[in-house]
């Protein structure tokens, strides 16, 4: 037994106090996160998982608009919105869906976009103009960016990571030769088909599609650079290397 000021606890009572205590400090942990991103990097870069990670185990919400995008063309979930059907438009006409849109329907995710813990945008903005938008989009919600994170890999990284990337044709996952093989040697886990590389995932691809995210993100660097928002992490090594210094990031620029 314990006396506490004039309350006397016993010890199922002392553990409860404990754990409360340690979810109120790390609430107080979380609030000291930056928490509203924007994030930033080459294909291959790992800013999916990083995404992913931040919202398991910080609840911040990752709003990837590629993912949303694959959904709609997947038919996942019935295009309900008028953003989601016109998305789903330009995709059935095998064009690209513009900016108006994609703003669109990062705006429909107003949840996410309010969630308490914040949010991370994954995918958007990806051009000058978009950033611009994104900030205006922002302000009319009453909200402000915390930061801007830029994954940074170089080239010859990027092909490695890429060319090593298979996926399942039956839409059952990525996997990777070195990082993430299949149990069975190029076969999916789940149905045992042949696993195939994204045409994307080709070397001379990857090389052209580096060239075309450098050319329209240097801008975007160059202006969240100018905001003071912009915080450049190296995306070597493992995701869980790349999440230490994600998160000391994000508190030590706070
Ligand atoms: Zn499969």
């Amino acid at each position: 037994m314990v006396t506490v000021g004039a309350v006397t606890i016993d010890g199922v009572q002392r553990k409860r106090a404990n754990r409360l205590l340690l979810a109120a400090r790390r609430s107080r942990a979380r609030a000291r996160l930056l928490s509203r991103l924007v994030l930033l990097g080459p294909p291959g870069a790992g800013k999916g998982t990083q995404a992913e990670v931040l919202e398991r185990k910080f609840g911040i919400c990752h709003l990837s608009t590629g993912e949303i995008l694959r959904d709609v063309a997947a038919g996942n979930g019935l295009p309900q919105t008028s953003a989601l059907k016109s998305a789903l438009r330009y995709m059935r006409r095998g064009e690209l869906v513009p900016d108006a849109t994609i703003l669109e329907l990062v705006r429909e995710r107003r949840d996410c976009l309010h969630a308490h813990q914040g949010f991370a945008l994954d995918g958007f903005p990806r051009t000058l103009p978009q950033a611009r938008a994104l900030n205006r989009l922002l302000l009319q919600e009453g909200l402000t960016l915390d930061a801007a994170l830029e994954f940074s890999l170089p080239m010859e990284q990027v092909i490695k990571r890429l060319s090593g990337r298979r996926i399942c044709p039956n839409g059952h996952g990525v996997y990777h030769l070195k990082a993430r093989p299949p149990k069975v040697d190029e076969q999916c886990d789940r149905c045992g088909a042949k696993l195939v590389r994204r045409e994307d995932d080709r070397p001379e691809v990857v090389r052209a599609r580096m060239n075309a995210y450098e050319k329209s993100t240097r801008p975007l660097i160059a202006f969240y650079k100018e905001q003071g928002l912009l915080i450049t992490i190296k995306a070597q090594g493992k995701p869980n290397e790349v999440f230490t210094r994600t998160v000391n990031a994000l508190k030590r620029n706070l």
